[in-house]
């Protein structure tokens, strides 16, 4: 009989070692010198596919590390536990990384996928549209056929990172679309392309990657820019959303220690009546509760990636929904309790506790919110009725 054990593998551990000391070097203060004003951090992204972390789920043959998304989720964890929260992963090796990989022809897997894990290559995703919103069946992006290739036309929100990626991976529909319903296909888009353009969207998040409203018009594109079948539908977009939701899960349970590290060692060390201030319980119990929160949203994310990486999509789909709200809801409350912990220190730049209640309030919105999460539980979990 297979079982799933409770621990994670001595290797998968060393690994989040190794990823905690190289992220350790940098360290949140380096992290957010650099957000601030604008600027990246790209050091860190490339010492990162340089030791093989960035790729580490991507097939061996392809210059990746030939694990799982387990194994990547675990450097994003350890990435945002030191306070160097990198978002693109969950795009490029994550979602572009999985879906290529899976899809891909061998000339597309030999084009792309070495750049993805060594860094050089980065790839973006776009699935949010300005009017569709949440509700993706009602994309509007289309591609039309042109000679052997393809024109697209669209406009997308929210995109991250366009100006950090040489390709989008865009979710379009075809044109002659006669039921109405969604039949997407994936185009990997170069961002020089002629037709593509990007405005960044101003954002109160202190982070190093920035979202952008993107302009597709009439942008032409090789056959070979299609990713999987034409008629490949809604199997080949959702071989993406899984490992999304579970390195969003992991990008928010790495913040949420990082924001109860930083309180506990700040709540050990303030004195204000006769003791440290995490003597009171008031301080001490809120904190504990995080540690208890956290612990169970990343049992739940690592159930969800062993579900995954094990090939049971199903068991998977509900599991890393489940994580991603869990792991969004101990952020948010951690980070919130973080920054009452320090009092009014909480909310200076030098200790840097206020910008994680922006950036842990994201993981409620993105990449799918938390409701859309409750009615899928509703609906297939306590097999309530559709609600929307
Ligand atoms: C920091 C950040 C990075 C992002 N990066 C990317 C990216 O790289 N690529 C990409 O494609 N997208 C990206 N997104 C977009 C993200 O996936 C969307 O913001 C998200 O899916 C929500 O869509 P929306 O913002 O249009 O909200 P809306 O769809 O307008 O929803 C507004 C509110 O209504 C609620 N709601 C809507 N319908 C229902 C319903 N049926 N039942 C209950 N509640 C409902 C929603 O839960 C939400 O709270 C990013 C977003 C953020 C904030």
């Amino acid at each position: 009989m297979s079982q799933i054990a409770f621990t994670e593998s001595e290797e998968r551990r060393e690994l989040r070692k190794q990823v905690a000391r190289l992220a350790g070097k940098y360290g949140r203060e380096w992290f957010t010198e650099r957000a601030r004003p604008g600027e990246k951090t790209t050091d860190l992204w490339l010492e990162i596919g340089k030791n093989g972390y960035l790729g580490i789920n991507i097939p061996e043959e392809y210059g990746g590390g030939g694990g799982g998304i387990g194994d990547i989720a675990a450097v994003c964890e350890e990435l945002a536990a030191q306070g160097c929260p990198l978002l693109l992963m969950v795009v490029s090796p994550a979602i572009c990384g999985t879906i290529i990989s899976r899809y891909g022809t061998d000339e597309q897997k030999q084009r792309w996928l070495p750049g993805i894990c060594d860094g050089t290559g980065t790839m973006a995703f776009a699935i949010t549209e300005p009017d569709a919103g949440t509700n993706s069946h009602n994309i509007t992006t289309t591609a039309r056929k042109d000679g052997d290739g393809w024109v697209l036309n669209g406009r997308k929100i929210y995109i991250s990172g366009v100006d950090e990626a040489d390709n989008v991976l865009v979710v379009a529909r075809t044109e002659d679309e006669r039921t109405g319903k969604l039949k997407p296909c994936l185009f990997v888009v170069p961002t020089d392309a002629e037709g593509f353009e990007a405005k960044p969207i101003p954002m109160e998040i202190v982070s190093p990657e920035l979202q952008f409203q993107v302009f597709i018009d009439d942008v032409h594109l090789p056959a070979d820019a299609l990713v999987g079948d034409e008629d490949g539908g809604l199997v080949q977009l959702f071989a993406g959303l899984n490992p999304e939701r579970i390195m969003a899960a992991s990008f928010s349970t790495g913040l949420a220690r990082f924001a109860l590290d930083r309180a506990t060692a700040y709540a050990k060390e303030r004195t204000v009546f006769k003791d440290a201030i995490g003597s009171h319980q008031a301080i001490a119990h809120p904190l504990a509760q995080s540690h208890i929160e956290i612990e169970l949203a990343r049992l739940m994310t690592q159930k969800a990636a062993a579900l995954y990486d094990a090939g049971d999509d199903m068991g998977a789909g509900e599991a890393a929904n489940m994580a991603k709200y869990a792991a969004a809801e101990a952020a948010c409350d951690a980070a919130d309790r973080a920054v009452q912990t320090h009092g009014g220190n909480g909310i200076t730049q030098e200790y840097g506790m206020a910008g994680l209640l922006v950036a842990t309030r994201a993981g409620r919105i993105a990449p799918v919110s938390r409701e859309m999460i409750l009615n899928f539980v509703s609906m297939h979990s306590l097999g309530l009725p559709k609600s929307y």
